[in-house]
């Protein structure tokens, strides 16, 4: 049976723009999900926006538009960086796409029947940027941690969800799955804030009406959080179709922000409704710059899209997967992706490619010769090394790895000198022009143009699981060499 993967993004709130950390968390989720295609697993991959709730409503009150005007606006520009950088979604979900409000209405239902539900009165300071009520003791002098501004007093009828009735049933969960969040450094904390104890959740708020509205109560509207994780099981088709291909979700990759939400709402409403949770929530850092994090208010906001205009999407993207251990914090530099791009990918990869072609082109008439690859060569690729560390996340090792078989074979072009050989050329150029093609297609995830292009040059053309081996690169193929694959930069 072919194995299947089913990987998600967090779906991202797009009352601005999208910034440096929705392309981060894109960048490494697309890189899994093209690793796992590689393998040749049945993958689903899927990102979004989320776009209901008072702040869109008000964002484009400010904007002289109609929420509606204002989310296909802005979700426009997250298809856009998904484009710009290569993110190869099988779903791109919108929470105001009707078959998401559906299933969302149907999971609400389900947890209403089974007695989860019930109306309360919600009194609380509430923080209408944040979408969310906050306790006396986060505040800051009474004013919200995260935007500054004072926390309402808001008391509103609301339906509550009987999340504290999970609470055992969850610590059973997270006992018998002790993989189920990840870094697993991450757990800790948030066992122990369950065991503080979990609280009744208020779902639906009557404060604003860009939203979905509750089946058993219309005047009510489904708290944006409950409604955007649901995304995940309706970018599936809940309850048929590819759900029940796909669903348990193999895991959902999200910032540590959001982790209580996914790591212990989420599950709870899954209980409640009836359905699996997910295998894994994978928590990654955030990236910041020297002088600290990025914010709007700092104007130090980097812009994706122009970072990739500037330096190429695969540059870019390598950088991130390259220099960012997933799972941590990281620091961003223009001088950092420079200095990766013209240290590894323009010297060490562009130069052999560019190296072998020549002289292919020198000494076989630009056609891949009939040889095998030599076995001292070969050694030097550790793919076992390289499917562990994908199989942990570990996105900066793999590369490490991969670009270690790129050196070896630079030096080993460097040893043998075939400029100088006699008859043992052969063997020499196809070992290399063969590693190569293996470099590309390891490659593939983390710089799809680039490896693209590789495997064009080569002759090699498109390719299966099972040419993840050496000596599949087919003696008499005419090699195509173009332009230079990366441009060494001075910036
Ligand atoms: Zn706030």
């Amino acid at each position: 049976m072919v194995k299947k993967f089913y990987i998600t993004t967090a779906i991202d709130y797009p009352s601005a723009r999208p910034h440096l950390g929705h392309a981060y968390e894109k960048t490494v989720s697309d890189s899994l999900a093209r690793w796992h295609r590689l393998l040749g697993e049945e993958v689903f991959f899927s990102t979004g926006t989320d776009e209901h709730g008072l702040k869109i409503q008000r964002k484009a009150r400010q904007a002289k538009k109609t929420p509606r005007e204002f989310v296909d606006e802005m979700s426009a520009e997250f298809k856009k960086l998904c484009a710009e950088w290569d993110i190869s979604f099988d779903r791109f979900i919108r929470t105001t796409d009707p078959d998401h409000e559906e299933v969302s209405r149907k999971i609400f239902q389900k947890v209403f029947d089974k007695g989860d539900i019930y109306l309360g009165e919600y009194e609380g300071l509430y923080c209408a940027d944040c979408e969310q009520y906050y306790l006396e003791k986060d505040l800051v002098n009474g004013n919200c941690p995260v935007h500054g501004t004072k926390a309402e007093l808001v008391r509103e009828p609301s339906y509550f969800f009987r999340m504290s009735k999970y609470q055992k049933q969850l610590l059973d969960f997270f006992e018998k799955n002790p993989g189920f969040i990840l870094p697993r450094a991450r757990k800790a904390e948030i066992v122990n804030r369950v065991k503080e104890g979990l609280r009744d959740l208020s779902v639906s708020r009557t404060s604003f009406s860009w939203g979905i509205a509750l089946p058993n109560d219309p005047k009510h509207f489904l708290y944006v959080w409950f409604d955007a994780l649901i995304n995940y099981v309706s970018a599936v088709d809940y309850p048929k179709g590819n759900f029940k291909k796909f669903w348990p979700a193999d895991v959902h990759v999200i910032g540590t922000d959001i982790s209580w939400f996914h790591c212990v709402i989420w599950p709870c409403m899954l209980f409640s409704a009836g359905i699996e949770p997910p295998k894994s929530v994978f928590i990654h850092g955030f990236i910041k710059l020297p002088s600290g994090k990025m914010s709007k208010s700092k104007g130090n906001v980097v812009d994706p899209l122009d970072l990739s205009t500037r330096f190429g999407s695969d540059s870019v993207r390598y950088f991130l997967l390259r220099d960012i251990p997933f799972g941590e914090d990281g620091v961003f530099e223009e001088r950092l992706i420079v200095e990766r791009h013209n240290s590894e990918l323009a010297n060490e990869l562009g130069n052999l490619l560019n190296r072998v072609l020549v002289l292919i082109e020198k000494n076989c008439n630009g056609e891949i010769p009939q040889a095998t690859t030599d076995s001292a060569l070969a050694v030097k690729l550790n793919l076992k090394k390289i499917q562990t560390n994908m199989e942990r996340f570990e996105t900066h090792l793999a590369l490490a790895e991969i670009m270690n078989f790129v050196k070896a074979c630079n030096a080993y072009i460097n040893e043998k000198e075939p400029w100088k050989l006699t008859g043992k050329q052969q063997k020499v150029l196809y070992s290399a022009a063969d590693s190569l093609r293996m470099a590309a297609i390891l490659l593939s995830p983390f710089v799809p143009r680039a490896a693209g292009k590789m495997l064009e040059q080569l002759g090699a053309g498109p390719f299966g699981k099972n040419d993840l081996q050496f000596n599949k690169l087919k003696a008499g193929t005419k090699t195509k060499r173009g332009e230079v694959l990366f441009k060494k930069t001075e910036k």
